[in-house]
């Protein structure tokens, strides 16, 4: 039996919040469309007090950025960048490229190419998203894409040095310090100073989660990586403490983002929740913390781990932290999810930052058909084609029959001029 201990905003409330996201989101888009850079400083001012004469960084404001960081600062940015190149490195050279002879005389193959362009969009509303520059940029260079385009919202009035220099080292081309739709509309349909982009990746709130959903088509984008979402899936084998902990080092995102406990202990469940209402009282970003917690915290209790499994499988969260007794049960049987976090000994916090797993990932449910982001969205797998003359012929006999089941006539005749010009020999 599945029991609520506590429940976030009811689905109805959620949708109306979508929907007030869905309408400012398209009429600053189209805005921007047609007034192009003078709408984008425009809402730079109106939603980030922020108005420069140009929003692209020079070299020497990217230099002077690495002036405002210690020597650990930036050896620890490197250090994440390592582990995230190193990982999207090892990914890369497992996509091979693929030519075969599929019939005699029949070859067919594909390849993966770069997507040309790409923009990376750095959250910094509420915290200077250095992280999410390692996780778009090195990616997408480790990718092969010739032109990254890196964009961030200024943080407390000014480019965040720390998130400059990120970009900067990630190898990005162009910065430019703006954020949220304006950001994400004029680097997608371009204006009189920002060529336009190929693709957006990138996570963000709601607004430039939208924002990728409402021009995708236009341009590609990654997925939708939206408000963080957590998941603790627990049993008794751990305490109250650590799965607070758990639950609001990601609540502490956003007002939006939900964390949910999932376990078969009624009795962890309770000590989670008193748990949580204490570390409140001592975490410095409880505000925000706080208020994810009261309209999208969760405590949900299952009496066995396939019914655990049932619910986490549906939910389909961006990150999943297991810390059960079974911990193999879990790995093996989830199915729709954004990263595992395997064991009390590791965190989501860990995939945030550093380890090396990208942190950019599915969320409202988008884990059901994609993964996050990982050096193979920057790349399309094209296929091509050849036959020998006596291929030609054996195929196009094929064709030319079930084209004319179909009633297309130009069709056939593709395939039927080349059985008459190689089918006489
Ligand atoms: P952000 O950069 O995403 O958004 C800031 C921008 O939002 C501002 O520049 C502003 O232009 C715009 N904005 C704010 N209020 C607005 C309004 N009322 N109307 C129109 N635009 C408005 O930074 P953030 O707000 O701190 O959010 C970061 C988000 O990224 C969080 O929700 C976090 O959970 C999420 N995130 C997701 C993932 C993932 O992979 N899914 C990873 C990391 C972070």
């Amino acid at each position: 039996m599945i029991k609520h201990l506590k429940k976030g905003k009811q689905e109805d409330e959620k949708a109306i919040d979508n929907q007030k996201v869905k309408v400012i989101v398209e009429n600053i888009i189209s805005d921007i469309e047609t007034r192009g850079d003078a709408a984008v400083s425009e809402y730079s001012g109106q939603f980030d007090k922020w108005t420069p004469e140009s929003f692209r960084l020079t070299k020497e404001e990217i230099d002077a950025c690495y002036e405002q960081l210690s020597e650990q600062e930036i050896n620890d940015i490197k250090w994440a960048q390592k582990q995230v190149r190193n990982f999207a490195t090892i990914q890369r050279e497992s996509m091979k490229d693929v030519e075969v002879e599929t019939l005699p005389g029949v070859v067919l193959g594909h390849k993966n190419i770069p997507v040309d362009s790409v923009g990376c969009y750095v959250p910094g509303g509420k915290y200077p998203l250095v992280a999410s520059a390692h996780m778009s940029i090195v990616t997408a260079k480790v990718a092969g894409v010739k032109r990254v385009v890196a964009a961030t919202p200024p943080f407390q009035g000014k480019p965040s040095p720390a998130v400059i220099v990120a970009m900067d080292l990630a190898g990005a081309d162009e910065i430019y310090t703006f954020g949220g739709v304006q950001a994400i509309a004029a680097m997608a349909v371009g204006t009189d100073t920002i060529e336009p982009v190929s693709m957006i990746v990138g996570p963000g709130n709601a607004f430039v989660a939208e924002a990728k959903r409402q021009l995708f088509g236009r341009i590609g984008i990654d997925l939708f990586a939206g408000p963080t979402e957590t998941l603790v899936i627990a049993d008794d084998s751990v305490d109250g403490e650590l799965c607070a902990a758990d639950l609001l080092g990601q609540a502490e995102h956003g007002l939006n983002s939900p964390a949910v406990l999932l376990t078969n202990s009624e009795q962890l469940g309770k000590e989670t929740m008193a748990e949580v209402e204490r570390q409140l009282t001592v975490l410095p970003t409880a505000d925000v913390a706080s208020v994810a917690w009261r309209d999208y915290g969760e405590v949900i209790v299952c009496d066995t781990y396939d019914e655990m499994l049932q619910v986490a499988n549906d939910l389909a969260f961006e990150h999943v932290q297991i810390m059960t007794k079974d911990v193999p049960y879990f790995q093996k049987n989830m199915r729709n999810f954004g990263a595992l976090f395997l064991g009390p000994e590791t965190n989501v916090s860990y995939g945030d930052k550093c380890i090396g797993t990208n942190h950019t990932l599915p969320t409202k449910g988008a884990g059901r058909y994609t993964g996050g982001l990982w050096v193979g969205k920057f790349l399309k797998t094209c296929t091509y084609q050849r036959v020998t003359e006596e291929a030609s012929v054996m195929v196009g006999e094929y064709c030319s029959r079930l084209c004319a089941i179909e009633g297309f006539a130009g069709h056939k005749e593709q395939a039927d001029i080349r059985l008459r010009r190689y089918g006489k020999k």
